[in-house]
């Protein structure tokens, strides 16, 4: 049986070049600096960002962990939204391992934050006070239906940032999702942050990796944060050939994600019991609800999954698919004619 899993683009298996290229990797060891393949990936990810400097990480939450303990000092305050990935699924690292004390602003339904929420969470000079350090984004934002955030955004973010002394984290795991679905060049969408960083595993396809980028500074002194968090790792070289072919290969067909998404968030808007606004799926994620008394998400993704389509349930009557590579228009409709199959049953 053909599985059409959509549960997370992470599920994702590398493509054929990538194997390729993994085999024929030329390889060091990367504490010492001497992986070239490494050195290369790090290179293309600081010019793509238009960032001096790179470096590669094991995951995206090690990437944003990396960042906010760079930025910040045990007793420092981040400002972030109340849905994003770091706050809500990133084990509470931030404060685990660095003492920083999260701040949590209130997320609108598109994944921005109000810049008047923002400034009003920035605390004075006060001794009573923890020291506001930084404020953290998310392009996309994940449990805002996967939306991308404007370049205009990002730029008045930072602009508030900068009046008043603050470093912006932009968490970009799927930053060129969002550069693909606003039409522009992912530069314009990372102009102005100190950090930011981006899953090679996810739409991109690779088996492992995130990169951080920022100044030549702030990665040399993220390389040492890794380094204390156990990330430093030796011929990861067969990682980051992967990762080069991502960044050459992967990004112009996340199109083809998106599509599908909207194919999907059409059909799903089609089928009785099932909510949804197909409008919202802009980028890979599409979220929908499920109204039907007879049914539990539970029983849904049980009833699915016995028939080869896999989703996520986000809790309560929200469930989540995602698309990517390895999913293509044939799986979009196999997966619709099921779950109206099993609505129509049940
Ligand atoms: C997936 C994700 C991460 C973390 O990535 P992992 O590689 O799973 O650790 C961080 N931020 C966002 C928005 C994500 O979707």
């Amino acid at each position: 049986m053909r599985i059409i899993d959509l549960r997370s683009d992470t599920v994702t298996l590398p493509s054929p070049e990538m194997r390729e290229a993994i085999y024929h990797a030329d390889l060091g060891d990367d504490v010492f600096g001497e992986d070239p393949t490494t050195n290369r990936l790090e290179a293309m990810a600081a010019e793509r960002t238009d960032k001096e400097a790179a470096l590669l990480v094991s995951s995206g939450t090690m990437g944003n962990l990396v960042c906010a303990l760079t930025h910040c000092g045990r007793g420092d305050e981040v400002i972030l939204g109340n849905l994003s990935h770091t706050f809500v699924y990133e084990a509470g690292g931030i404060a685990a391992l660095g003492g920083i004390h999260p701040r949590t602003v209130q997320n609108m339904p598109d994944g921005t934050m109000l810049l008047e929420d923002i400034k009003a969470a920035i605390r004075g000079d006060n001794v009573h006070y923890p020291r506001t350090r930084l404020i953290c984004l998310e392009n996309t934002h994940n449990l805002c239906n996967g939306l991308p955030l404007t370049p205009e955004y990002t730029s008045s973010v930072v602009t508030l940032a900068r009046n008043h002394g603050l470093k912006v984290h932009l968490d970009g795991a799927r930053i060129f999702n969002a550069a693909v679905a606003l039409g522009v060049d992912v530069k314009e969408l990372t102009r102005g942050v100190d950090s930011l960083s981006f899953c090679l595993s996810k739409g991109l396809s690779a088996p492992v990796g995130s990169v951080i980028c920022g100044t030549g500074e702030f990665i040399a002194e993220a390389r040492r944060t890794r380094k204390i968090l156990g990330g430093g790792t030796r011929q990861c070289g067969i990682i980051s050939a992967a990762g080069i072919v991502a960044l050459e290969r992967m990004v112009e067909r996340i199109e083809e994600d998106h599509k599908n998404a909207e194919r999907l968030a059409n059909g799903i808007a089609r089928i009785p019991g099932l909510q949804i606004d197909p409008a919202k799926a802009q980028t890979n994620i599409v979220y929908f609800e499920l109204k039907n008394d007879l049914l539990t998400p539970d029983t849904l993704l049980t009833q699915l999954d016995q028939k080869g389509v896999k989703f996520m349930h986000m809790g309560q009557s929200r469930c989540r698919m995602v698309t990517h590579y390895g999913i293509d228009s044939d799986d979009i409709d196999m997966a619709l004619e099921v779950l109206a199959e099993v609505m129509k049953t049940s």
